[in-house]
């Protein structure tokens, strides 16, 4: 079942990266897959109905636990991100306060690498950050707020 949650997942990110502009050629290569296998999926081939629909699910859920369930079925950081960023509609806003100690600890701890040290001081990129609230937890001075904004 979890091959077929994952192929679940490429195909929904498949069609998403698709609407954006990407060409099949990107689309693979983003995804971790051959070319054959986007043609396949934008054709709507080889896919169950059912895989489509528990990916959905996954997508909609929140969303720490979207990044996690997906980044434990990936086992890759690269393509979780990937799919991340092409499934998920929300959007977050993220700023640091000035008690942040440049500490790293956010910087490791988050799975989307949205996060980089800038002159000693944490610098969150939200158009990576997915709101996951994982750097919230784990700063040791309570510098990070993440918030959502409308599309
Ligand atoms: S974990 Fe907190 S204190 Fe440490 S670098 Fe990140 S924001 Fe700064
Ligand atoms: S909420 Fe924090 S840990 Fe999660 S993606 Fe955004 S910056 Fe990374």
């Amino acid at each position: 079942m979890p091959k077929h949650i994952i192929s679940g997942l490429r195909y929904l990110a498949a069609i998403n990266l698709t609407k954006q502009g990407h060409t099949q050629k990107e689309v693979a290569n983003k995804l971790g897959i051959n070319r054959s296998t986007v043609s396949h999926y934008l054709n709507g081939r080889n896919l169950s109905i059912k895989s489509i629909e528990v990916a959905k699910v996954i997508t909609e859920l929140c969303p720490r636990d979207f990044l996690l369930l997906t980044y434990a079925l990936l086992q890759d950081t690269n393509k979780t991100r990937t799919i991340i960023k092409a499934c998920q509609k929300r959007k977050f806003k993220a700023s640091v306060k000035n008690s942040c100690i440049g500490c790293g600890i956010c910087i490791d701890s988050c799975l989307m690498k949205a996060i980089k040290l800038n002159e000693l001081k944490a610098e969150i990129n939200p158009k990576w950050c997915c709101g996951c609230l994982i750097c919230v937890e784990m700063c040791p001075t309570n510098s990070i707020e993440i918030e959502e904004v409308e599309d």
